[in-house]
């Protein structure tokens, strides 16, 4: 294991490196840039490999949701990074003429990235192309839980970049806890509330800020005004991709009654087209991380089970599964689940639906079926969450022009595409003048200029 001095060696070295100001260079970032998406090129198979093993990942979701999103994000970062470090000229009052104002975005330092194991290979190397286009040093801490995926993370890392500029320290909770001991000029946290919350009391010793990326429960709201058929296979491909491990998965069905029969059964359809009558058998099903939150899963496979409900210890498999007639009350609605399994609760009022949703904690996500444009106004409206996409699920996480972050118990910042830049950044503001108009007024002695002002 990583012993603390060694840490704190990494994090001076990288400190002492940004001081060369080697990193403010726009030239020397991009060439970086595209040095992380070589390396990623070269490790492809290795990096398939381990995410197989670590979560039975498919090799299209691999390209999906691992890699395209970090291709998009450096070639978003490449084209657009000559404007984005461009100071930025603001408007100035009279009073200070002659004078010009600037926005200058300056690079923090060096930063700290911890990373989940869900898209652990995405999710840990997302925000470090944030962190080099805005000219950061960093060092990035996979989760040990994608154990296979923290190791080539660690070659790739290490193969591209040196260490005083960019590192990987692997490790658990411990190693987590001496990164958390240096002073850091800014830490990107993904992974869960609880979690979230020990690593903001960490970072307040040091008035470090941060970007948590947290979960919780993402609603999935479906009205009558759908196209039954597509509604049903967009929600169960974002429920149970990943087996449903995923921050903005829908967590829960809050279905009109007078669809809901329909609804499930096409749902079910879905499900069957996916991964075939034998999900355990179908090459595109991932498994669940491990033993904990497999055991933690099983628990919550009770009540009117519609579909699914199988499990495989040994395989660390549970088919996809729809739990009907959940109510509010139900244990399965506390926590976010995290896993392939869907409850559904009816409704005849959505006053009621939207009086829920606001008692509980904001949601990283909300979704919402349905044509209805007096609907889907009233939800915008009336309900606070991350991010919201109507008519489809996950999606919206892939535009690299919105940015991409929880609100309340879901997060604290945003990133993806400029705001990526920016999480790393600190605008530094600039009055600029010149010496040629002085307004004498303003200096001592004061007597009879009040009336002046
Ligand atoms: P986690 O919070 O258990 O772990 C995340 C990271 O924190 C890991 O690197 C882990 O080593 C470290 N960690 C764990 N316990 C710690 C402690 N006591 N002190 C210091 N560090 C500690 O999260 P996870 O289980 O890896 O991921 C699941 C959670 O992450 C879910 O809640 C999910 O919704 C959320 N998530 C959010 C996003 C997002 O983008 N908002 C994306 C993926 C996952």
């Amino acid at each position: 294991m990583i012993t603390q001095s060694l840490i704190s060696e990494i994090v001076s070295k990288q400190r002492q490196f940004f001081y060369t100001g080697a990193t403010r260079d726009v030239s020397f970032r991009v060439e970086q840039l595209r040095n992380l998406k070589q390396g990623i090129m070269q490790y492809e198979h290795e990096i398939t490999q381990a995410l197989k093993a670590d979560l039975n990942k498919p090799e299209f979701e691999v390209y999906g949701a691992e890699f395209s999103l970090i291709f998009t994000e450096i070639a978003d970062a490449i084209k657009h990074l000559k404007n984005w470090v461009k100071p930025q000229r603001k408007g100035l009052e009279l009073s200070f003429l002659p004078g010009s104002a600037y926005l200058y975005p300056e690079p923090l330092g060096v930063g700290l990235i911890i990373g989940p194991w869900n898209y652990p290979f995405q999710l840990s190397l997302l925000p470090l192309v944030g962190a080099i286009a805005s000219g950061n040093c960093a060092i990035v801490k996979p989760s040990e839980i994608a154990s296979h995926t923290s190791h080539v993370i660690n070659d790739v890392i290490s193969k591209v970049f040196p260490r005083e500029y960019i590192a990987v320290v692997e490790g658990g909770v411990e190693t987590t806890q001496e990164l958390l001991q240096e002073k850091f000029d800014h830490i990107f946290f993904t992974g869960g509330t609880a979690v979230g919350k020990i690593i903001m009391k960490e970072a307040a010793k040091h008035l470090t800020p941060v970007t948590l990326e947290l979960g919780g429960k993402s609603p999935c709201i479906v009205d009558t005004d759908i196209n039954l058929e597509v509604s049903a296979r967009r929600i169960a491909w974002g429920k149970f991709l990943n087996a449903g491990q995923t921050c903005i998965a829908p967590d829960y069905l809050l279905v009109n009654k007078s669809i809901k029969q329909d609804l499930l059964k096409a749902i079910a359809d879905s499900i069957k087209e996916f991964y075939g009558d034998n999900p355990i058998d179908s090459p595109d099903y991932c498994r669940i991380i491990s033993e904990k939150h497999y055991t933690r899963l099983i628990n919550y496979i009770e009540g009117d089970i519609y579909f699914g409900g199988e499990y495989n210890s040994d395989k660390l498999f549970i088919a996809p599964t729809v739990i009907n007639n959940v109510s509010w009350q139900d244990s399965i609605m506390e926590e976010e689940i995290f896993g392939p399994i869907l409850p559904v609760i009816e409704y005849e009022d959505i006053n009621e639906v939207i009086a829920a949703i606001n008692s509980r904690p904001k949601p990283l996500a909300l979704y919402l079926f349905t044509n209805n444009k007096d609907l889907q106004g009233r939800i915008l409206r009336e309900t606070s969450s991350g991010g919201v996409c109507i008519n489809d699920t996950i999606k919206h996480c892939g535009v690299a022009s919105l940015p991409f972050g929880g609100v309340g118990d879901s997060g604290i910042g945003k990133y993806h595409g400029k705001a990526s830049f920016d999480v790393f950044s600190h605008y530094k503001s600039v009055l600029k003048r010149g010496f040629g108009f002085d307004m004498k007024v303003l200096y001592p002695p004061y007597e009879g200029k009040l009336a002046l002002l």
